[in-house]
């Protein structure tokens, strides 16, 4: 199938694309690497009068440290640049671990951060390993700028909190705590499928080697990508271990997941993966800690 026909627009700033945006409002979409917007489009799914093509502003790539240790990623990075970025490679372990597991490379190399956050899409990888990592997203709109944590951000399947004329500028990444290990996971039936479930794991100890600031985030286990915080808080204060693992891996599955039945697997069996992979998951992140202090 072909699109329904549309105007295009490739402003060249992000002035020019808010104003765009303002003026067109929900009868526009904004195009980024169009990895999920084009096959919509070309099955008449969405039928937008106006695409502003964001390909073209600078002001939306790249990669800058912050004084606070944080790291800022333009909305319109691809994944590609990403996995290369020194940055990335040196500062967020998760995140670096996920950026190849998340489709094929033709995808990764027009496929945006920002473009999967906005798709949100409950499988995919980007969402758990953003929540994990408490990412701070900016969005702006002709009337200015707001921040949102993302878990304020992803609203449900598909879903965001995102106005009709605003975009998503730069999601911001918190320093990790220090010392701790991170961990993503994930069960697809093919190479490069969107993930079945998917688990994305930050460890932190204290002086004493004591669980602190544990966060657990999946996807592909609920209508959007969710936290298991009450599986996260039975591991504070404890000491890392299989048995406080297999427990808080058990608390998540039971309680704390929604996960869909669909062709690709019923919801007892996405539950039995979120309990194995969240297991594996705190097992490896801890494993990691122990090689950062060796
Ligand atoms: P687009 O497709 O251009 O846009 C997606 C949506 O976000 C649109 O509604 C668009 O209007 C909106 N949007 C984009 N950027 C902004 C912005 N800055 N502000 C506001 N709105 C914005 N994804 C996975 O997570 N895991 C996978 O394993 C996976 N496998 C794939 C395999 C194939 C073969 C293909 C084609 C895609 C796959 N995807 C997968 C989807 C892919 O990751 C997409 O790149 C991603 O979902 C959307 O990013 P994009 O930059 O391509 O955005």
């Amino acid at each position: 199938m072909k699109p329904a026909p549309f105007d295009y627009a490739r402003p060249d700033t992000l002035s020019e694309a808010l104003r765009d945006l303002a003026l067109h409002g929900a009868a526009a979409r904004p195009l980024a690497g169009g990895q999920s917007l084009l096959p919509l489009l070309n099955r008449r799914a969405l039928c937008p009068a106006r695409l502003i093509d964001l390909t073209r502003i600078e002001a939306l790539r790249g990669v800058l440290p912050t004084a606070d240790g944080a790291l800022r990623i333009g909305a319109a990075t691809t994944y590609a640049a990403l996995e290369r970025d020194p940055l990335v490679a040196s500062r967020q372990p998760l995140l670096a671990e996920t950026l190849p597991r998340v489709a094929h490379l033709a995808v990764r190399n027009r496929g945006t951060l920002g473009g999967s956050l906005c798709h949100a899409d409950p499988a995919a990888e980007l969402g758990a390993t953003c929540l994990a990592l408490e990412a701070r997203l900016t969005l702006a709109s002709a009337r200015g700028t707001r921040t949102l944590d993302i878990d304020d951000f992803l609203r449900g399947p598909f879903v965001t909190a995102l106005a009709d004329d605003e975009l998503l500028v730069a999601v911001e990444l918190p320093a990790l705590p220090t010392g701790a290990g991170t961990c993503f996971l994930e069960f697809c039936r093919r190479e490069a499928d969107p993930s079945l479930v998917a688990a994305a794991v930050v460890l932190g100890v204290d002086a004493e080697g004591r669980c602190r600031d544990v966060r657990i985030a999946l996807a592909g286990a609920g209508p959007r990508a969710l936290r298991a915080t009450q599986a996260a808080a039975l591991l504070e204060g404890e000491r890392p271990g299989a048995a406080v693992f297999a427990a808080a891996a058990r608390h998540a599955a039971a309680r704390e997941v929604d996960p869909p039945s669909d062709v690709h697997a019923d919801a007892a069996y996405r539950r039995q993966l979120v309990r194995t992979f969240v297991g594996r998951a705190l097992a490896r992140a801890a494993a990691r800690i122990e090689a950062v202090h060796r």
